[in-house]
Parts: C-alpha cells; structure tokens; sequence
C-alpha cells in the first residue's frame, strides 16, 4: 500500500456567523512536501492551519494526518479531547506571535509538551531538546528566559518546541510577520534548513522569494476558495488567474 499522505483535506468548509470563510477546500500534503500558503489578509489562511489541527471545527469535509482522521472516529462520532489531542499530537504549529511559555525557559519550552503528553522521560526529553536547540542555533541560551530573546530567536526556540514532538506536519502561520526586517532571514534559513531534511510543512507567509526557492506546491486563497495551486516555478512565472497575476504584481 502506497504511504498515506502527511495532510489530506477534502471539502473542507467553514463558516463563522454565517459567513463561508473556508469554501470546498482540497489539497493533498504528502511527507517531506513543503506547501506555501498565499492570499491576502482575510483569505481564509489561518483558519485553514487552524482546522487542520481541530482548533477550528470545520462544518463539512475531512482532514487526514498521516492517513488518520483527526475530530471525528471511524463510527462518524466526535472524538473525545483525550482522542483529539492524541491525533493534534502529530502535527505541530509556529505561531506568528511565538507563544512560548513566559514563565519557563528555553530548554524547558521545547521538553514541555514531549513530557506532559507524551510522558517521556526528563532526561530522554532533555536530550532531545538540546539536539533541536542546536538545529535551530540556539543551544547557547538553552538556560534563558523568553523575555530576554529577540523576535528571531523566540521563532527558533518555538520551532524547537513544535519540532520536540515528532510531528507528521508542521504548520507556520506567518512566522516571520512579527520579526525585524533583519531578523527574517535567521528564521527562513532554519526553515529552509527542515525542508532539506525532509520535513513536512505548511507555511503561510508573504515571503515570495522562500515560497519560490522552498516549496514544492504554492497555493493561493481568495475569500476562502483555493483558486490556484502549482508548482512554485509556474506560480509565481505564469499563473494561472488574473487574480494571482494581480497579486504578485503587487507584492513585487
Ligand atoms: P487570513 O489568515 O487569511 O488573514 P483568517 O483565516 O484569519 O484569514 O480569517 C478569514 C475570515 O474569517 C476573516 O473574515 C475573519 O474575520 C474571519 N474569522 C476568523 N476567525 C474568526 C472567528 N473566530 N470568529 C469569527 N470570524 C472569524
Ligand atoms: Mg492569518
């Protein structure tokens, strides 16, 4: 049997008081794909990751991480949260604004979760958690706390702390929106760096020049409709919509 894909969505749709922001989206993720995720503010992207992960419950449609389905069983019932956090589990998630626990440190940030849901070991946590620092470039403030960090290296300690858990995905919601112009590179170049080594990942982002050089599937939201998806060369040299072809005239 072929390996079943990281992320498959179909038909997903969402709505919020009455408004259809996720419209029949479907897309196939599969391991060791990176996939940007493009589209004006308002387009659906956040809520996109966020469904994928049952932070948002979608009204229709399914999401398969790495062939199993999260949010509901195989009866058709809504999983229990022991359930839904167990699935939630294989996929990890970098936030914009960084969410790093303020009152633990750096190291202690990345063994958390591996150690509270998974229940490993401290030691075997600690060991993991000083490798993933070290692939990020931040073992040298292993001891230190969030506050005293720049933007960049928060970004680096929290993609260690998604990475602590093994994930079968990982999810970006514009990580580097919130940093310095100067501190981007530092977090594209770690993230540059996971898609070499396989890693599977959904970036949503306005850097062009990672989607293009990064992924392996771009695709564009437009109020909630996934309106194009190619291969990055296609994307961003001949789209296939007026719309996207607007877009990047723009963001030039
Ligand atoms: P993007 O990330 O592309 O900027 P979002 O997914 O955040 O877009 O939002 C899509 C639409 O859904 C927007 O109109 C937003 O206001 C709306 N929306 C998002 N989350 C909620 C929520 N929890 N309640 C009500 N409306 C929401
Ligand atoms: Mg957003």
């Amino acid at each position: 049997m072929p390996e079943a894909p990281a992320v498959q969505i179909d038909n997903l749709s969402k709505s919020f008081d009455g408004i259809e922001v996720l419209r029949d989206i479907s897309l196939t993720v599969n391991k060791g794909e990176v996939v940007s995720v493009l589209g004006s503010s308002g387009s659906g992207k956040s809520t996109l990751l966020r469904c994928i992960n049952w932070l948002e419950e979608p009204d229709r449609g399914s999401i398969h991480i790495a062939g199993q389905r999260i949010g509901v069983d195989a009866q058709g019932k809504r999983m229990n949260n022991r359930e839904l956090a167990a699935i939630r589990a294989k996929t990890g998630m970098v936030f914009q604004s960084f969410n790093l626990w303020p009152h633990l440190n750096v190291l202690q940030n990345v063994m958390e979760a591996p150690m509270q849901v998974k229940k490993m070991r401290k030691d075997e946590a600690r060991a993991i958690a000083q490798t993933l620092l070290e692939k990020v470039g931040m073992e040298q403030k292993a001891e230190a706390f969030p506050y005293t960090l720049s933007g960049g290296q928060k970004q680096r300690v929290a993609i260690a702390r998604a990475l602590a858990m093994s994930p079968e995905v990982i999810l970006f919601d514009e990580p580097t929106s919130a940093l310095d112009p100067e501190r981007v590179g530092e977090v594209l170049t770690v993230m540059k760096n996971l898609s070499s080594e396989g890693y599977t990942m959904i970036v949503v982002t306005h850097e062009m020049e990672f989607a293009r050089a990064v992924s392996d599937q771009v695709v564009f939201l437009e109020k909630g409709l996934l309106i194009e998806k190619s291969a990055p060369e296609k994307f961003f040299t001949n789209p296939e919509t007026e719309r996207v072809r607007k877009f990047l005239e723009l963001s030039a």
